[in-house]
């Protein structure tokens, strides 16, 4: 790059940031930057177009272009030249504009004695926030080094606008991070929770984009890469915690701490007056335009790329990673994505979960659910939208999230939050009466738990007692492998606190997402699928048998209930029950107590266990229905991919016919059979699951007032009557059937 314009350049950014500085209104800034500009490249002509809507390009200040136009020009995005920059994210740099394709002549401008243009995108992380353009009368297309000038200034002008630096008086325009947002998302947990935002992953703010030592800025850079070089190749020594997809990932980010390219353009960056962290953010800000048009392998190393950039921006900074922010009062969780173990490790204390991606089947979801906080996922956009403190309303009952409300939408949610408390008011009220249904039979409602945290729950609810213990749940907020002393005291405490209520302790149910960061990760194409839950306590029976001690231990003499997850067939239970008889077995020679009266149980999560043999009947305590996992395997239909999760309807009736032949078998049997999956804790779902023969039905425990208040309501041979008449009528479920009866109750 010539020397010249280089100093040129520096010296253009000095008198940006000296503008900054300046302390003037935002309009004031803005027309002060395009004189500087202009006066810099030598231009007749420079303006600053600025998004108004996510539409609509606005003219927003001009040197060399009829002043009267400002804030009066606009474009649609894709008109005129201006428009195509922005939305391709391209430049475009030509001698001779009324030629080229797409010119749109803007009569009130007076551009059209200028023939020259270039137009860059001002662009941050990949989002487009304008378009900077410079014309000239001159017949001539800008140098490359004059555009990449251009591009430079362009990011810092993206910085000012996301700080909101040209807000303000006459300026006709909002910071964006100061905007209302509405998200519309799916819903995964209803409820409505106010509060404020705290981000998972905080994004890394760059406020010094300008410096005035590009050697100490180079200094800065390159010690950083250093450290960043170094600690990749910590992460990929510690094989032992990484898989074959991690490390794969890992070798691509060597490869761009090594690549002389990147470091090439981050350099010339700092020499053009950047500071070492504008550099790497607007190389990040290039890559993530890139990656739109990327195929889909190129766009993981793009993904790759952004996470190194932002690894880097962190080291430069000094700001860390999750720990960054202290929570704000009444948080509400804003995060691309999160697992099960590091939603556990933000304990209850969250108001709201709202994610970008996420599943209504995951564990994560289902954590939410069983501490009742509202959970919205599928807002897109919200993580770059929202920043740590921002006010924000979760409505989980309609899947939408407020981000910075206006007064009307907060009035709204407060008179929301007042009718939830009304119903669960109305649900206190019949906490201690039974779920008993207009015709006179009674569905034992129990609950759900996992943490010692959710005990207080069974006195709140009503629940006659935990129809399903996730002991995994204590196993995933641990950093390492919990002793079996540990455990043991701890199955203690649910079993005291249950003060003789039954509690059925599911074994340890890991794979699939549950991962246990301690255990070596296991590579498998489809872990769903794989190795999991008891295929893991049978082939690998240490933990199994550790558990299942705790589980005697705890009892001490009392009654002792507890089942097997993810049994397939007949073999599986048989195994699984001959470690527990020898467990107790062993229990006895040590002459620690043993429980007399136990009961095992198998967990139904595969349709292949509908069709064991009677043996499988005869020899199992009881069957607990695990629907999450059941309605996958039944339909095929992946529980964290929402996409084919919600095209099959729980009350669909192949799968009511499933559950009708299942617990006509367990009838016949004299097999107790109870359902524990989610579904159980939907009032609707609950009625019909009644009607077939379910009498104990297991949930969270926020689910027990709605569905005791429905139950109470309903005549379950009336819903029987009308399942069946949905079915012969070729009906593909009978949600529609059943909410039709439902209305006609009231
Ligand atoms: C189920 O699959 O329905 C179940 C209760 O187990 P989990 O959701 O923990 O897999
Ligand atoms: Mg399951």
């Amino acid at each position: 790059m010539a020397q010249g314009l280089e100093s040129e350049s520096r010296k253009l950014l000095v008198r940006l940031r000296d503008v900054m500085a300046s302390g003037e209104a935002g309009q004031a800034r803005l027309d002060e930057i395009v004189r500087l500009i202009a006066s810099s490249m030598q231009a007749e002509v420079c303006s600053i177009y600025l998004f108004r809507d996510a539409e609509t390009l606005e003219l927003c200040a001009t040197e060399g272009l009829q002043q009267e136009a400002v804030h009066q020009t606009r474009m649609r995005l894709g008109e005129g030249l201006v428009g195509r920059v922005a939305r391709k994210r391209q430049v475009i740099n030509t001698a001779d504009a009324p030629s080229a394709k797409g010119f749109r002549y803007m009569a009130e401008t007076g551009e059209e004695r200028f023939s020259s243009f270039c137009g860059v995108p001002i662009q941050r992380l990949g989002e487009t926030m304008g378009v900077l353009v410079v014309q000239g009368l001159t017949r001539r297309e800008f140098t490359a080094d004059e555009v990449y000038a251009l591009e430079v200034v362009a990011m810092v002008l993206a910085e000012m606008t996301e700080l909101g630096a040209f807000v303000g008086d006459g300026a006709a325009l909002r910071a964006r991070h100061q905007d209302s947002v509405m998200y519309r998302g799916t819903v995964a947990q209803e409820g409505a929770a106010g509060g404020h935002v705290y981000l998972h992953e905080p994004r890394v703010i760059v406020t010094n984009l300008i410096a005035d030592d590009p050697d100490a800025e180079l200094t800065r850079l390159r010690e950083a890469v250093d450290v960043l070089r170094v600690s990749v190749d910590e992460m990929l020594t510690e094989t032992t915690t990484v898989n074959a997809d991690q490390q794969q990932v890992l070798e691509a980010y060597r490869m761009f701490a090594n690549s002389r390219g990147w470091m090439r353009r981050m350099e010339a960056d700092i020499a053009q007056g950047l500071s070492a962290e504008a550099a790497v953010e607007k190389e990040q800000s290039l890559a993530r335009t890139r990656m739109e048009h990327a195929d889909s392998y190129l766009r993981d190393r793009l993904h790759d790329l952004d996470d190194l950039s932002n690894r880097l921006l962190r080291i430069l900074t000094g700001q860390g990673g999750q720990t960054g922010a202290a929570m704000p009062d009444q948080p509400v969780l804003v995060a691309r994505n999160i697992g099960p173990g590091e939603l556990l490790e933000y304990g209850k204390t969250l108001k709201g979960i709202v994610l970008e991606e996420g599943s209504v089947g995951s564990h994560a979801a289902i954590v939410a659910r069983a501490w009742a906080i509202p959970l919205v996922i599928h807002a897109r956009g919200i993580t770059t939208d929202a920043l740590n403190g921002d006010r924000i309303l979760v409505d989980g009952e309609q899947g939408i999230v407020h981000l910075r409300p206006g007064e009307t939408v907060k009035k709204a949610f407060g008179d929301k939050i007042a009718m939830q408390a009304k119903a669960q008011a109305r649900y206190a009220d019949i906490r201690n009466q039974p779920a008993q249904t207009a015709c006179g039979r009674v569905i034992s409602l129990q609950m759900n738990a996992g943490l010692m945290a959710d005990l207080p729950s069974l006195e709140s609810s009503g629940a006659e007692g935990v129809g399903l213990f996730r002991t995994e749940l204590q196993f995933l907020i641990r950093n390492q492998m919990p002793k079996r002393a540990e455990l043991s005291a701890l199955y203690a405490r649910v079993m005291d606190a249950a003060h003789g209520r039954r509690v059925v302790f599911r074994t340890l149910d890991i794979g699939s997402d549950k991962v246990l960061s301690y255990m070596k990760p296991n590579e498998e194409p489809n872990p769903a699928m794989g190795w999991r839950a008891i295929r893991v306590g049978l082939e690998k029976p240490g933990v199994l048998r550790m558990q299942l001690q705790a589980l005697i231990r705890a009892a001490n003499g009392r009654p002792l209930t507890l089942m097997f997850p993810f049994i397939a067939q007949l073999e599986e239970y048989r195994a699984a029950r001959a470690e527990f008889d020898k467990a107790m077995a062993r229990e006895r020679r040590l002459g620690h107590p043993v429980p007399e009266d136990f009961t095992i149980g198998a967990m139904l999560e595969t349709p292949s266990l509908a069709y064991a043999p009677d043996a499988f009947f005869e020899d199992v305590d009881f069957i607990s229905i695990g629907g999450n996992d059941l309605k996958q395997f039944f339909f095929a239909a992946d529980r964290e991919n929402e996409r084919v999760r919600r095209r099959y309807d729980t009350l669909n009736v192949s799968f009511l016919t499933f559950l009708e032949q299942l617990l006509g078998r367990c009838r016949a049997m004299n097999t107790p059979v109870s359902f524990c999956g989610e579904d159980a804790g939907r009032p609707i779902e609950a009625v019909v699951f009644a009607a077939l023969g379910l009498e104990t039905l297991s949930m969270r425990p926020a689910s027990i007032g709605p569905v005791k208040h429905l139950l109470r309501r309903v005549n379950l041979d009336e819903v029987k009557t009308v399942i069946d008449a949905a079915r012969a009528q070729g009906d593909q479920s009978v949600r529609g059937a059943i909410s039709a009866y439902l209305r006609d109750l009231d």
